[in-house]
């Protein structure tokens, strides 16, 4: 999650510095930093509203599940989250796997 800075506060809604609002339909909601002008509709930050807060911390949340769902847990014990083997394309974690499965997928040196 990134820092997030709250702008304004109108009651209803806040909104935040760092996030400002483009003209496109969908995904309008666009980092300052990294993404100054919309390159879609051609909206630049210094003119385009702040982003309301909640609906920044919805994308995060929206896009933490998108990772989250790209993560393939280990087939052995339904967890592992660091490091990860594979064996026949299956992703094993360092905990199950065995030395001698190691060698086998050549991940081991010796
Ligand atoms: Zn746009
Ligand atoms: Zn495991």
């Amino acid at each position: 999650m990134p820092e997030l800075t709250i702008s304004g506060d109108y009651g209803d809604f806040k909104t935040v510095a760092e996030f400002y609002d483009c003209e496109c339909e969908v995904d309008y909601i666009k980092h300052k930093q990294t993404n100054p002008t919309c390159d879609k509709c051609g909206a630049s930050h210094d003119e385009a509203p702040d982003s309301r807060l909640n609906e920044v911390l919805e994308l995060e949340y929206e896009r933490r599940l998108i990772i989250d769902d790209e993560f393939e847990p280990c087939v052995r014990c339904g967890g592992g989250y660091d490091e990860m083997y594979f064996i026949d394309c299956d992703p094993v974690c360092a905990d199950c796997i065995t030395e001698k499965e190691k060698r086998e997928e050549g991940y081991s040196d010796d």
